[in-house]
């Protein structure tokens, strides 16, 4: 029997669905997780010091977010770049990970 209402990988009979678990999704809901648990910056700094995110894997949007803005993050560089976001980055910009000072 198939649950139509929830996009589950199991059913309630662990029947497994045709509804794969997208990498984008994945990561959006990692990063809102980590910033609504409040997980120190240092420990998504040094977890991502080797590889950044494609701003399409963080929501990033080129307008601030309720008074949060790259300006105003952690992971600025103060020069048009971000710690651990691809590209160039704006000072007014928001992400889905951003951390405040
Ligand atoms: S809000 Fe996102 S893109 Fe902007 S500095 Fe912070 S982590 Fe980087």
């Amino acid at each position: 029997m198939t649950n139509n209402h929830f996009p589950s990988v199991y059913t309630a009979d662990t029947e497994q669905t045709t509804a794969p678990i997208t990498r984008r999704v994945l990561l959006e809901c990692t990063a809102g997780l980590l910033v609504a648990s409040g997980i120190a910056a240092g420990s998504i700094q040094s977890a991502n010091a080797a590889q950044k995110y494609a701003k399409a894997d963080v929501s990033y949007q080129d307008y601030p977010k309720d008074g949060q803005s790259c300006a105003n993050c952690k992971f600025w560089d103060g020069a048009g770049g971000c710690e651990i976001v691809e590209g160039e980055i704006t000072a007014d910009a928001w992400c889905a990970v951003w951390v405040v000072v």
